[in-house]
């Protein structure tokens, strides 16, 4: 699909299933359960959207969804079918030697598990020429957890990109290349960000956890891990009004049937109205 002169894609990694509840967080199952039907362990399937933007001769991916490194029992636990963004790259002509930047909104193990791989026994990045690109204060968050946070990271998945000199730790808002942006929100963890990218007056926008799925649209509707939920709800008023007004394209990490649409107002009511990007 194009924006302007820019060519965009969703690339999914696959799926997991999470717990309906953690999705949800304060919402009751009598409500959420209406449109998500879990499964018998009270799971409910997200997908795993990756977006890759093709600008400038750059080739520009926003996260990595769950990679292939899961063992056994956390594949059965979350039921994961993951581990294919790099074949499904291939289908647009591309190999991890040609992706140049790595945005990542935030280092949980759904968004960073495709940035390392296993290679001949040896923990490597995917992705060998780029840059990985992830707040400082995520990075902080990430490396120093506590027995709230702990079962959302997995060091394999980042530590090495360190270790290659491959990282850059943005402090706050930054424009990465001409136009396109990352903005710190915070909310979902200290150092989330979504990013923004414009080419010829076309908006599109990933705001990462902050928005993973359309029935997230009202602003109670957060996930149970977030850590700092006020700054979610001040994110979603913020971005999602400005979304709104100036008609982005917004990509949904987790959408499964949804993943990008438009906003509109009706009725005081916001409604995400979903188009197909190929
Ligand atoms: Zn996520």
């Amino acid at each position: 699909m194009k924006i302007g002169r820019s060519d965009i894609h969703i690339i999914s990694d696959g799926s997991l299933r999470m717990d309906g509840g953690s999705i949800f967080g304060i919402v009751p199952k009598a409500i959420w359960s209406k449109t998500h039907k879990p499964d018998r362990l009270n799971r409910v399937e997200i997908a795993l959207n990756c977006l890759l933007i093709q600008t400038n001769n750059l080739n520009i991916l926003i996260d990595t969804g769950i990679g292939n490194k899961h063992n056994k029992i956390t594949q059965t636990r979350f039921h994961m079918r993951g581990g294919n963004l790099v074949k499904n790259l291939e289908y647009y002509g591309l190999y991890p030697n040609d992706i140049d930047y790595v945005i990542l909104t935030h280092l949980h193990f759904d968004h960073v598990g495709g940035c390392t791989t296993y290679e001949g026994g040896k923990l490597v990045p995917v992705f060998p020429k780029a840059t990985y690109l992830v707040q400082q204060r995520d990075w902080q968050e990430a490396t120093c957890t506590n027995e709230r946070t702990r079962t959302a990271y997995i060091e394999e998945d980042f530590l090495p990109l360190n270790q290659t000199n491959q990282l850059e730790l943005l402090n706050g808002d930054t424009e990465i290349i001409s136009r396109l942006w990352v903005r710190h929100t915070g909310g979902h963890t200290d150092g989330h960000q979504m990013v923004y990218f414009e080419s010829d007056g076309e908006k599109i926008a990933c705001l990462g956890d902050i928005l993973m799925i359309p029935q997230q649209i009202p602003v109670p509707y957060i996930t149970s891990y977030d850590l700092y939920p006020t700054q979610t709800f001040d994110a979603k008023r913020y971005w999602l009004k400005k979304a709104r007004e100036e008609n982005w394209l917004l990509i949904l990490g987790h959408g499964t049937t949804e993943k990008s649409g438009y906003l509109y107002e009706t009725n005081g009511k916001t409604i995400f109205a979903s188009i197909e990007v190929i």
